[in-house]
């Protein structure tokens, strides 16, 4: 087991960013998440995933109430729940891998564990 001066436990917003500032200073650090995907609630439950669903609730609704108005003809609109939470699901995990890349850029360890309190 190496030896770290900071310790940063969960890999949300707070977290991830705190590590990779300690990183910065020259500080040796490691992170710890208790779940197999970072980015902590923001990420994975929160921010994005809600954020990636409004985007494609806005596009249903542009094309269902002012799509006319420009001279679009879309009156067989169906919503594909399946595809649209799948697209949700995408954006999630590519967000989520790419501070995984983060933390690789900075070669910090990652300890896979919960720390109990
Ligand atoms: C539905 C929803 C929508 C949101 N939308 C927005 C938005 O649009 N804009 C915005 O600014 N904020 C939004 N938020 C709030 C945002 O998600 C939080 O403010 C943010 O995630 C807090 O970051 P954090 O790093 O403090 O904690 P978290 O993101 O909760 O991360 C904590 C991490 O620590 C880990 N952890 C905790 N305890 C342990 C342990 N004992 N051992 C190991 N790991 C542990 C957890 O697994 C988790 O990964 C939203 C939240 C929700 C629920």
């Amino acid at each position: 087991m190496s030896n770290f001066q900071t310790t940063v436990i969960g890999s949300g917003p707070g977290g991830y960013v705190a590590a990779i500032r300690c990183t910065q200073l020259g500080l040796k650090t490691a992170i710890i998440e208790r779940y197999p995907t970072l980015g902590g609630t923001c990420l994975n439950v929160g921010c994005i995933p809600s954020k990636a669903l409004l985007d494609s609730s806005e596009h249903f609704n542009n094309a269902k109430r002012h799509f006319e108005a420009h001279g679009i003809n879309a009156q067989k609109l169906e919503l594909n729940w399946p595809r649209m939470r799948q697209r949700k699901d995408d954006v999630v995990s590519q967000t989520c891998d790419g501070i995984q890349y983060l933390l690789f850029l900075q070669d910090m360890p990652l300890l896979k564990t919960k720390i109990r309190s």
